[in-house]
This record gives C-alpha cells, sequence and structure tokens, in this order.
C-alpha cells in the first residue's frame, strides 16, 4: 500500500501543479503522464500479487487498527477489481476530452455541444453501476464510491427532511429588505489578501510547517502526507471569496493533518468520505468563520488590513457576510440556498442514469427545478446545466455528499456546545484550540478507521439526522434578516 500511496501522492502533486503554477503549454504532456501513473496504479491494485498480499494480511490482522488497515483495503481492491481495465481507460479518456469540450460549450452558452459527451458519460457511468452491482437502485453503486454506505433513499430521506423548511425559509427571507453587502466589493490589494488569509488559517489551527496556501482558480484542498497539505484559495473582487475559501481549504486541510502520523502513508490516513470531510469545511467556513463572535474579534483587523473599508459596524459586516440570495451559480451560493442547487442536481442525476430524463431535456428540466426551488430561471444554460464541472469529469453520485456536510456540520456542532458550553466566547478571544482539539479527539484522529456511519454515530451518538441544521439554520438567519422567531 505504501507503492500505491507512493502513485497517488505523485499524481496528485501532479494535479495541485495543473492547478497551481503549470505553464499552460504543459496541458498535454501533464494528461499523458497521469494517464499513465493511473493505469500503472490500476494494474498494481488489481494484480495477483496485491490481491495475495491482501489475502494474507486479513487473515494475520490481529488489533483494531490492523483489521480496519484490511477492511479498507479489501474494500478498495473490491471495487477496483469489478470493473474491468478497458472500461477504467474509457471512461478516463471520454471525461477527459469531455472535460475540454465542456469548458468550450460552457463559454459558448451551447448545450448541444456538450451533450453527445454527457450521454456517452451516463452510459459508462451505468455500465460500471452494472459491473460494481447493487440490490436497490442504479444510483446507490455510483454514490457508495464518494460516500460509503450512502444509498438513493438514504439521500432521498435526507433531502425529504429539509426541502420544505429551506423552500419556506428561503421565501420568508425573501419577503425581508435585502441586504447591503456593496462595501466587500473592490480592488482589494492582493499581499493584504494573503496576509489576512494565512494569519486566520494559522488562527484556527492550521499548520503551515506541515503546509502551505497558494492559488487556484477554483480553491481546493489536497495532499500527499499528514505532513504535507496544500490549501489554495483565490483573490476576487468580493473580499469574502479569498476569506471564506480559505475557511473552507483549511477546515479540510485540519482535518487532513489531523490523522496519526503513524498512519501516514498508509489509507488509515486522512478523512474518511467527502460527506465527512465537506462537515468539517462547513464547520471552519460557515459556523465558525460566518459567525458575530468570530468576527467580533477579527473585524478590527480586517479594518487595519484593508484602510479601504469604510467604518462599518460589527451587524453590517455580520449581515453582509451572511446575506442571502436566489442566484444561478451554486459555487457562489449562500448558506440557506446551497442545499436547494445540490437538490436539483441530485433529482437530474437520478433521472439520468434511470432513463427516466432523456440529457436533451435537461436544459429544460433544470430551469423547471430551479423556478420551483429557487424562484428563479437561468438566462442561459452556462448559468444553468452547464455550470458545475462534476458531469463532464464523469462524476455521477457525488452531489449530495455537499448537502451531507452541511446538516453533518451542526449535528457535530450541536455535539461539541454541549461538551465546550461557550464556543462563542472562545471565537471572541481567538481561542481556538479548545474547538480544534474536541474535532481532532472525536473526528481527526479516527483518520479512515471506521466507516463514516459508524464514525457519525460514535461522535453524535445516532444516525444523520437533519433537526440540528434545522433549527440551527432557522434560528441564525431569522436573527440575521430580523424575522419572526419560530424555533
Ligand atoms: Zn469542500
Amino acid at each position: 500500500m505504501a507503492e500505491v500511496n507512493a502513485f497517488e501522492a505523485a499524481t496528485a502533486l501532479m494535479d495541485w501543479d495543473h492547478q497551481t503554477y503549470m505553464p499552460q503549454a504543459a496541458g498535454e504532456a501533464r494528461a499523458a503522464h497521469v494517464s499513465i501513473l493511473s493505469r500503472l496504479l490500476h494494474e498494481l491494485l488489481v494484480s495477483d500479487e496485491t490481491q495475495r498480499l491482501a489475502q494474507e494480511a486479513a487473515k494475520e490482522a490481529t488489533s483494531e487498527d490492523e483489521k480496519a488497515l484490511v477492511r479498507v483495503v479489501s474494500r478498495r481492491l473490491e471495487k477496483s477489481t469489478k470493473i474491468p481495465a478497458s472500461l477504467v481507460e474509457e471512461k478516463s479518456r471520454v471525461s477527459s476530452e469531455a472535460h475540454e469540450i465542456w469548458v468550450r460549450a460552457r463559454a459558448d452558452n451551447d448545450f448541444a455541444k456538450f451533450r453527445p459527451s454527457l450521454e456517452r458519460i451516463v452510459e459508462l457511468n451505468r455500465q460500471e453501476a452494472e459491473h460494481l452491482g447493487y440490490t436497490d437502485h442504479i444510483y446507490d453503486a455510483l454514490t457508495d464510491l464518494y460516500e460509503e454506505g450512502a444509498t438513493k433513499k438514504g439521500w432521498d430521506a435526507m433531502f425529504d427532511g429539509i426541502r420544505q423548511p429551506m423552500v419556506d425559509l428561503v421565501a420568508r427571507i425573501k419577503e425581508a429588505p435585502a441586504i447591503d453587502n456593496r462595501f466587500l466589493f473592490g480592488d482589494w490589494d492582493v499581499d493584504a489578501q494573503r496576509r489576512f488569509t494565512e494569519m486566520l488559517v494559522e488562527a484556527i489551527g492550521f499548520d503551515m510547517k506541515r503546509g502551505r496556501q497558494d492559488t487556484a482558480p477554483h480553491p481546493f484542498c489536497t495532499n500527499f502526507s499528514v505532513n504535507d497539505v496544500r490549501l489554495t484559495t483565490r483573490y476576487q473582487e468580493f473580499l469574502g471569496s479569498a476569506i471564506f475559501g480559505s475557511l473552507h481549504e483549511a477546515g479540510h486541510g485540519v482535518y487532513e493533518q489531523g490523522s496519526p502520523q503513524e498512519w501516514d502513508r498508509t489509507p488509515l490516513s486522512g478523512g474518511v468520505s467527502l460527506g465527512v470531510h465537506e462537515s468539517q469545511s462547513r464547520t471552519w467556513e460557515n459556523i465558525v468563520g460566518r459567525s458575530k463572535a468570530f468576527w467580533s474579534r477579527y473585524l478590527p483587523e480586517l479594518k487595519r488590513s484593508f484602510p479601504a473599508l469604510p467604518g462599518l459596524s460589527l451587524d453590517d459586516f455580520y449581515r453582509a457576510v451572511n446575506r442571502v440570495e436566489p442566484s444561478f451559480i451554486r459555487v457562489e451560493a449562500d448558506e440557506v440556498t446551497y442545499n436547494l442547487h445540490i437538490m436539483v442536481r441530485f433529482e437530474i442525476e437520478c433521472g439520468m442514469l434511470e432513463g427516466s430524463l432523456a440529457v436533451k431535456d435537461l436544459p429544460e428540466v433544470w430551469n423547471e427545478k430551479y423556478r420551483q426551488y429557487l424562484g428563479i430561471t437561468p438566462p442561459t444554460d452556462s448559468l444553468g446545466c452547464l455550470q458545475d464541472v462534476h458531469w463532464s469529469g464523469g462524476m455521477i453520485g457525488y452531489f449530495p455528499t455537499y448537502s451531507m456536510g452541511n446538516i453533518l456540520s451542526y449535528q457535530i456542532w450541536e455535539k461539541l456546545q454541549a461538551d465546550l458550553g461557550d464556543t462563542d466566547r472562545l471565537m471572541a478571544d481567538g481561542e481556538f484550540a479548545p474547538i480544534l482539539g474536541w474535532l481532532q479527539d472525536k473526528v481527526y484522529r479516527h483518520g479512515s478507521k471506521y466507516p463514516p456511519s459508524e464514525l457519525i454515530q460514535r461522535v453524535c451518538g445516532g444516525p444523520l439526522d437533519p433537526k440540528p441544521y434545522l433549527s440551527g439554520i432557522t434560528r441564525k438567519y431569522e436573527g440575521v434578516y430580523g424575522l419572526a422567531s419560530t424555533v
């Protein structure tokens, strides 16, 4: 597995470089390098030697950690061997072509250009699902790749729990006077943004001796070791882009840095699933980073760093960074409307896989769902069904993990608060060690040892539950918008 890890670290480093510093002309060579390494990695995973070693290890495993390691490796090998190499290769080739076609189609607002690629990708995903197998719904086989144990039925229940309350809350907010956040847009000094965001991510506990922050067009976090975790952010007109982008990625980063040193370069190291990972990025971005207590500590420093900011009050600033507005683009969505964007994608993915929704009808169905959930109609497909990178990259079954992260962040925070008491005071004092320490003890130090559902059970004492999220978000935004209290 150390050899497997070396291939993964090499491709991850190449991908990080691709998205940060690589010269534009290097694209073709980089794609060739990555695809060869991916093929060699797949061959290594499915080789007789690896299978034999895994079977022997299974017999020899005695400690709890060894058994966990065997479980994680077996799951990985089982999935790899079920999918024929030819399908792996075709999916990788089709998606890398589709990505380029999608970039152009989105720029030209031309869905017809992307349609044949998407049809092919849906078909390849169907084949992959059939090879992987499922008992209930074809979506189950694919979504389990991103969130172990997840099923369409489980996602349906999760969305059923939040759909109507969120639609209703958005409608109530729409009736309230809009919040002015124009003072957050400007030509901000890039160096000041870099210094301020690095100060913030270090303040919450991201260790810069074991990581760094660079810039990328679409921020992400990656790592090559527990001692080498990379954050990215972006400096834009909206000052919040850098601040909340950095806090979000640092949330992923502290989770990765929190794995035990002795597990480094093994499959037990690192976050357990996309949903649990997103719960941590959302915790630090939204629950901590968009709280009034946090800004009571950092607003004076923000004003010193950006003298062009007018003498605004804490309340003005707090409301501005929590402004809610139904919008077309998911990645720019606020905390309240975000899950509605995800529901649209989830329902469409299920329809395309089942065959109840033909790819040619996608733009029409997309726009109808935006009217229904968000009360707005995308004026173009670029601002509609062509906006996300996931499908062009061959990924179907991924989106619901974003909503799971939002819901789980509040559920875990409720437990954290019960143990730590006045978290507002801690944040107002810039005292993040107790918060990080709690998360470290309950979540981060377990890496990938437990399946996500078991980890949630251990931390929260029950399964994923939307109640803390619904009450937390309702209480917060009734406050932000001065609405009558219902919780
Ligand atoms: Zn994230």
